[in-house]
């Protein structure tokens, strides 16, 4: 419960943070952050103006040549405090991500942890740049010698989904790589997605101007956080149409990008699956945070023979979902994030009625809380079955074969993540490869996140990948020297 201190905690967080100050709004608006179940004010915070934006960019820049200097075990000190700080603040945090969010007390825990993982993983980045690599040369007598700089100021955009988690596996690894970062969250998260790194790092003693973050709603920043040149690196995690905008806007400016984009993720259940276990994977993966995360199952493809098993068990699992207050601990699909969101999907579920889809359970809205609507034998070409959802809607697909099934996998423009459900191992894996995205998960759920593996999509999910060595190659550049001895 978040509390008179807890409140005052959060207070102090809700401006704009540029070169290590706490500043007034320059826009003179403000953004009340509510709570997406009771719509109750979280915090009211100040907007931040295009001239602080640009501000933010130069003190960047400054601080992050004198950063670069820094020694890996100074980087490392800053950065233990900081992890420091959030650990010891777990409670307030935990709260804020389920208030700010919306999702259930679970789903903050899963993404505390993983956003713990993510700095934990950074700090051992400290040692990654100046550490040259020799490299054989064909020249007799010459050393090849391959170092890893840093890239300069990294501009971070994250999403409200999973604010904590999706802000940690950029800011943390980009600081630890010597980097500076300008930072922007999704303002209905603003807090848990921003701000409270911003204090993490002032209680740590970070230099000012290596971490700036900026509450903004777009109205008067343009595309300033695409197109300032003091930024040499754009790291957005978000929707495919902002994705496609920021590849058009910087066009000819050669900045480099992480894009980490929507999906439309299938789970595809093959004729020897173990029907409990699809079906178990299948709701955990559907329903987790109400349907709204990047690797989550957009569609369930199940092969022919097991399908109205399959439905029959899914349906009746599914009524059985508690959906309401996330405060209550046995609720499992809260609301989703605003109104917008949820006009957004009831859209999607009525072009699908209107198209005659079939329904197997009718779902409700009640504000922003929509309980779950299953939709069975549903055409792969669909309106429903092409959208990704971002919602509680489930829509099952029949596929004569698994052949069908994969090839149905496949006919979408996204390739985020993916799951094969299967009792033959060596088949599950052989058809992985066959599937188009940057992941597949042989007997898991889709939205599995490890620090080490790369995550990232192909297609229209973008471009690049998190994960601890391709981070660190993403968030540096490499400087080739030469030097010939005789
Ligand atoms: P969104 O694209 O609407 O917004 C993402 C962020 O971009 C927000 O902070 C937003 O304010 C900002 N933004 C939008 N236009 C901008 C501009 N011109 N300049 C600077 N910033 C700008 O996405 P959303 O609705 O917040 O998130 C949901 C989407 O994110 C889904 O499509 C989901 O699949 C995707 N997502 C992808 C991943 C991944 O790892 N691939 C992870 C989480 C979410």
């Amino acid at each position: 419960v978040l509390d008179a201190n807890c409140f005052e905690w959060i207070n102090k967080m809700s401006k704009s943070f540029i070169d290590g100050v706490w500043v007034e709004g320059g826009s003179g608006r403000n953004y009340s952050i509510k709570d997406p179940y009771d719509h109750s004010t979280i915090t009211t915070v100040e907007l931040a103006n295009l001239e602080q934006i640009k501000d933010a960019y130069n003190k960047a820049k400054s601080a992050q040549k004198e950063w670069a200097k820094s020694t890996p075990e100074q980087r490392r000190e800053v950065l233990m405090k900081a992890l420091d700080y959030l650990e010891k603040n777990s409670e307030n945090i935990l709260e804020l991500i389920t208030r700010e969010t919306g999702g259930t007390l679970l789903k903050a825990q899963v993404e505390f942890g993983f956003g713990l993982s993510d700095i934990k993983d950074a700090i051992n980045m400290v040692d990654e740049i100046y550490s040259p690599k020799d490299y054989s040369s064909v020249t007799p007598g010459k050393i090849n010698r391959v170092y890893r700089l840093p890239l300069g100021v990294i501009t971070s955009i994250t999403p409200f989904n999973f604010p904590f988690n999706m802000a940690t596996r950029t800011i943390f690894p980009a600081i630890a790589l010597g980097n500076s970062v300008v930072h922007k969250p999704d303002l209905q998260v603003g807090i848990v997605g921003g701000q409270v790194f911003a204090k993490a790092f002032e209680e740590a003693g970070l230099p000012a101007g290596v971490f700036n973050s900026i509450l903004t709603d777009l109205q008067e920043s343009e595309d300033e956080f695409l197109l300032n040149p003091n930024s040499s690196f754009i790291s957005f995690t978000g929707s495919t149409g902002v994705g496609k905008h920021i590849a058009k806007v910087t066009g000819g400016t050669f900045k480099q990008m992480a894009l980490e984009l929507g999906g439309n993720n299938p789970l595809v259940v093959l004729g020897d699956a173990d029907v409990e276990q699809a079906v178990k994977i299948a709701i955990f993966g559907k329903f987790l945070h109400s349907g709204q995360i990047c690797a989550i199952t957009n569609r369930i493809i199940v092969q022919n023979d097991i399908y109205d098993e399959f439905v029959s068990k899914f349906v009746e699992k599914v009524k059985g979902l508690t959906v309401g207050d996330p405060k209550d601990p046995n609720t499992v699909i809260g609301p989703v994030i605003n109104e917008k969101q949820a006009d957004k999907i009831m859209g999607l579920v009525n072009k699908a009625k209107e198209d005659g889809l079939k329904i197997a359970l009718e779902g409700q809205r009640t504000g922003n809380v929509i309980s779950p609507f299953v939709f069975v034998n549903v055409p792969n070409y669909s309106s429903l079955a092409t959208s990704e959802i971002f919602g509680p809607v489930a829509q099952i697909i029949r596929a004569e074969s698994d052949e069908e099934a994969i090839r149905f996998a496949n006919d979408t423009e996204y390739g985020l993540s993916s799951s094969i459900v299967t009792s033959d191992l060596e088949k599950g894996e052989r058809l992985a490869l066959k599937i188009e995205s940057g992941t597949t998960h042989v007997n898991d759920i889709p939205q599995v996140l490890e620090g080490n593996v790369p995550f990232g999509g192909i297609k229209q999910s973008g471009i690049g990948r998190f994960g601890y060595e391709w981070v660190v190659a993403e968030f540096t550049t490499t400087k080739w020297v030469s030097i010939q001895k005789d």
